[in-house]
């Protein structure tokens, strides 16, 4: 069932909102239990022999026939114009009984349960689009989607060439998997520093955001400014070090 995501869905959208049905199933109980009072009171004649001589047995019969005849209830019981010829009240009353139990408990409680499954799985089923989109229009290592893969990279890299070559995520999981064969004495310095990265659950090793292919994410103006700050400082650096070496040289001399 997990090679079949739609398929699972179907179990999820019954299974997640268990709570919710649970509930709803235990309201219905509640209202069938109200209607058996009721019924057990008044409409005891109605039931055929045996079916009713408790509360419990009548709450069973019930419960029982409310979901397998066509009207609910109605359909089970006897028919109230042979039951209640003489007595208009009942007949009435069997009216009203019949038709409300119908609605309230097979019309309105029936669908609040399946409303709660269609609604629950026409989420899942956004959330596995998206989940397509996303696996089909993101990067799974930077991040960055296919729409900025293809126009602004340096090449006008093809995004299925950025995902399979450069940023594949399958190399990355043979390098972990590399990394915890192999023997932490032997590790090159950037193994190491990753192999730390890995058992701190950090993943900013990871190129997030940042792509070669890129012209935005490397080279900018600003980063060159500060590359070139950077060597400026080092060469006054050295011209001081030179400096000092001459002064201290001069000083030896005079001694
Ligand atoms: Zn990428």
């Amino acid at each position: 069932m997990i090679r079949f995501p739609l398929l699972l869905n179907v179990v999820k959208s019954v299974w997640n909102p268990r709570k919710m049905i649970l509930y709803t199933g235990l309201l219905l109980l509640i209202f069938m239990f109200v209607f058996t009072v009721f019924s057990y009171r008044v409409f005891y004649e109605s039931y055929n022999a045996g079916f009713c001589d408790s509360m419990w047995i009548c709450f069973l019969s019930t419960l029982d026939s409310a979901f397998k005849y066509d009207q609910g209830i109605g359909g089970f019981l006897k028919n109230p114009y042979e039951v209640y010829q003489d007595d208009e009240v009942k007949l009435v009353l069997r009216f009203i009984f019949d038709n409300f139990f119908n609605i309230l408990v097979i019309i309105v409680m029936l669908n609040i349960v399946a409303g709660i499954i269609i609604d629950t799985f026409g989420e899942l089923r956004e959330q596995l689009q998206e989940y397509n989109q996303d696996l089909e229009n993101q990067c799974f290592i930077c991040g960055h989607d296919k729409e900025t893969i293809e126009k602004e990279s340096i090449n006008l890299q093809n995004f299925s060439d950025h995902i399979k070559k450069e940023h594949y995520q399958w190399y990355y999981l043979f390098y972990i998997a590399y990394l915890r064969e192999k023997d932490p004495t032997e590790y090159t310095g950037i193994e190491s520093y990753v192999a730390d990265k890995l058992d701190a659950v950090d993943i900013t090793w990871f190129p997030l955001n940042k792509a070669l292919c890129l012209k935005k994410d490397f080279g900018n103006e600003e980063e060159k400014n500060i590359v070139t700050s950077l060597e400026s400082i080092k060469e006054n650096a050295q011209e001081l070090k030179n400096i000092l070496v001459e002064i201290q040289t001069e000083i030896e001399e005079e001694d």
